[in-house]
């Protein structure tokens, strides 16, 4: 990888070039601040990532051919090419896991040290060599080996390109949201990632905050927030103070292993019990476990909007047919959906809060979109939530704002 053109004048040897080129007759014009290209706000999620920009204050989110805000957080590294991204490197997924690389977000700014907790948790190997760049975990892909960074920077690039293909110039400055609870080596790592790629980091911002700023809070009342995020692989709960337009987060917490995948999971379940009882099959590929998940998942989606559907899995030698009810859907959800409550009145209670003085919720991540998890968020802060702004875009919205 080759480094990003970041700072062009080296000191010691490139000054006294600059100086020639300004002073050289039919020299491109050396641009002003007023011709700069905008600044991005990209949110960089563990499941999906998404790049927006604010124009006059107005913020807009950028979207690529399929009119897809939505770029997946997976890269693809095919032994014969360059890396592909998004959507492109989830159809990888299916035939070639081993190439693939998702949910990096989680390894930044991890070490070595944390290998024991994270092996297994993760849908790939990870290298029990320490790495030339002192004890950060590498992923082994193929013959590759690659850090967090490389990968994240990978996601970033794409994003960049995205940009500068939707804007017609050169995109080389951002914001970037992080979770709040990410620390100092996570923060780092995630600096060390956009800078690989080109993109000049103006700020980090907390992606509860970007919410936030989303929503106008900063304008509003001054008051205590609550940001719910579930996402596709985690589950983030924040509260924010607002006072003369500066937000501080007063309390965090979640769970780093809960989120729409487990709703998926549920489902599949669900499906794949009916279809031993129905055909005997009891034992089951990969293959026909990635298909049973990837199902579900449509069906989940469907479910959030439709009160019924059927759907069919099309596995082995005999395709079945399922039905499902958001009913039923939400049976088999309940006891992960409460888990998130549980969690945010545990929060509420270290930031000495109580129920009444939390003045709004803002719904975030994918998942909010299901109506059990919606209501169970306005349910918990007792107020009426607010999902205006598409919850998958909101945080990128916010980022561009800032
Ligand atoms: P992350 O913050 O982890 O990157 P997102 O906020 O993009 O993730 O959320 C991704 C999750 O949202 C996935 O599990 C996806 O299935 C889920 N999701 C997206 N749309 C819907 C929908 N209409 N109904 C239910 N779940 C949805
Ligand atoms: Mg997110």
């Amino acid at each position: 990888m080759k480094a990003g053109p970041a700072d062009p004048v080296s000191p010691t040897k490139a000054r006294p070039m600059v100086l020639l080129q300004i002073h050289e007759p039919g020299a491109p014009p050396l641009p002003h601040a007023g011709d700069r290209p905008p600044a991005v706000g990209i949110d960089l999620g563990t499941t999906n990532s998404v790049v927006a920009v604010s124009r006059d204050g107005k913020p807009e989110v950028l979207r690529g051919q399929t009119g897809m805000a939505l770029v997946p957080s997976v890269v693809a590294y095919p032994p014969d090419s360059g890396p592909l991204v998004g959507l492109a490197a989830r159809a990888v997924l299916l035939d070639r896991p081993e190439w693939v690389v998702s949910s990096v977000k989680r390894l930044m700014g991890r070490g070595a040290g944390d290998l024991k907790t994270l092996a297994g948790a993760l849908p790939y190997e990870l290298d029990a060599a320490p790495g030339p760049g002192g004890g950060m975990v590498r992923l082994k892909v193929g013959e590759r080996r690659l850090s967090p960074v490389e990968v994240s920077a990978d996601i970033l690039r794409a994003l960049k390109a995205l940009a500068e293909t939707k804007l017609g110039g050169a995109v080389e400055r951002a914001v970037i949201t992080v979770p709040a609870y990410f620390d100092d080596a996570a923060r780092a790592a995630t600096k060390d990632a956009a800078k690989l790629a080109g993109l000049d980091v103006l700020r980090l911002v907390n992606e509860p905050t970007a919410a936030a700023l989303a929503y106008g809070l900063d304008k509003g009342s001054e008051g205590i927030y609550a940001v719910y995020d579930l996402g596709g692989g985690t589950f983030d709960v924040s509260i924010l103070r607002m006072a003369k337009g500066v937000f501080q987060v007063l309390a965090t917490g979640g769970d780093s292993a809960l989120g729409g995948d487990d709703f998926d999971h549920a489902l599949a379940e669900s499906f794949l019990a009916e279809r031993h009882a129905r055909t005997g099959a009891n034992t089951l590929t990969t293959g026909e476990a990635k298909l049973a998940l990837a199902t579900a998942r449509i069906a989940k989606e469907c479910l959030s909007g439709a009160d019924d559907g059927e759907w069919l899995l099309d596995a082995g030698v005999q395709p079945t047919a399922h039905r499902m009810t958001r009913r039923g859907f939400e049976d088999l959800i309940r006891p992960l959906v409460e888990r998130t409550a549980r969690i945010c009145r545990e929060v509420r209670d270290d930031a000495d809060l109580k129920p009444a003085d939390v003045q709004g919720v803002v719904l975030v991540g994918g998942s909010t979109r299901v109506p059990l998890v919606r209501r169970a968020g306005a349910q918990v802060f007792g107020r009426e939530p607010l999902a205006d702004i598409d919850p998958d875009e909101v945080v990128a919205v916010g980022a561009a704002l800032q």
